[in-house]
């Protein structure tokens, strides 16, 4: 099996890669390294099934040879990285949906989108099914990422419907894991970060909305599974595990050892409330659910930081 990754060399597809790698997979990683980092997957460097190309997928992709499944996970996924980047964020997720969806169609090959629970905005009700369609401010600061995504989901559909191209719509909801970038803003890498450097931690509005944290390994197992299964409409993965952002903080702060307090900032525009997944769908047609519970998957992600400091400080 060849499969093209694009965003291959970002926290998610790299991940992805080096499953899918393991499988005995060839993999063309495609990833203009605007948030990702070829670091990522620079230990797959010499494997001969592996090959990363730097090149930005809302232009023309050119792939020679067959291909027997693209994967679409480019685009900034923080929300720090999206505000930097908005118009980067819209072309990838629709400019680059339909140049990753041409490819698929070209080469007869599946087609898999990862998508997020962005497509529910700031939701209304709790936990998010499939078939809720969502809150989302499309003018507001975080609609270059929400509405870029439905329009992906839409187009995907689209080329499912209308083509027969036989498709895949995951909407992934937060996941942790080695290989996040420490200044990617998010709430655990700043955490982290913060908590290495000795400042106080940012708990962004009263720290009562909620999150749920899926761990990086079972996500990917969930991702391989619907890869596999014959479901084309959108599917969550993510931990239900809900907690809030203030708990989320006391829990990195008591692991990490650290004294820290707690400091309040401003809540961020459109933040959602809660977000937490309902994975009955899942569950049901995929038979998965997450192994890795938030203190197992933390010491993990703690470690695999601490080291990615201490190299960064180094060089
Ligand atoms: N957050 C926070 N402090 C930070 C960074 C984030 O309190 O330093 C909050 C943020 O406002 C949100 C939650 O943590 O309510 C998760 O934010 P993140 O950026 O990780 O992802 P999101 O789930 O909003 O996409």
């Amino acid at each position: 099996m060849r499969a093209v990754v694009t965003g291959g060399a970002g926290f998610l597809g790299s991940h992805l890669c080096d499953y899918l790698i393991d499988r005995r997979w060839d993999i063309l990683a495609i990833d203009n390294l605007v948030t990702g980092n070829a670091t990522n997957v620079r230990h797959l460097a010499d494997n001969p099934r592996f090959r990363l190309v730097q090149h930005d997928v809302t232009k023309f992709i050119d792939v020679p040879g067959p291909v027997d499944y693209v994967l679409h996970f480019a685009s900034p996924a923080s929300p720090v990285d999206y505000l930097k980047l908005p118009i980067q964020t819209l072309k990838v997720g629709s400019l680059g949906t339909h140049n990753s969806l041409g490819l698929a169609l070209a080469k007869n090959a599946k087609y898999f989108l990862a998508s997020t629970s962005e497509c529910y905005g700031d939701p209304l009700i709790s936990p998010q099914p499939e078939s809720y369609w969502g809150n989302v401010n499309a003018v507001g600061p975080r609609g270059v990422y929400d509405e870029a995504k439905r329009f992906a989901e839409a187009m995907t559909m689209a080329y499912h419907r209308a083509k027969g191209l036989d498709t895949h719509i995951i909407r992934i909801f937060n996941t942790y894991g080695p290989r996040m970038r420490l200044n990617d803003g998010r709430a655990l890498p700043n955490f982290v970060h913060q908590a290495l450097t000795g400042q106080p931690i940012t708990v962004y509005g009263t720290g009562k909305q909620t999150r749920s944290f899926c761990y990086v390994s079972d996500l990917i197992d969930g991702i391989y599974r619907l890869m596999m299964s014959d479901e084309h409409e959108p599917t969550n993965i993510g931990n239900p595990q809900e907690i809030t952002i203030l708990e989320f903080a006391e829990r990195v702060r008591a692991l990490m050892g650290v004294s820290a307090p707690i400091v309040f900032e401003p809540l961020p525009q459109d933040d959602p409330k809660q977000r937490c997944p309902d994975i009955s769908k899942a569950r049901r047609l995929l038979g998965w659910e997450p192994k890795v519970n938030l203190e197992e998957g933390l010491k993990q992600t703690l470690e695999s930081f601490k080291k990615q400091f201490a190299e960064n400080k180094t060089r």
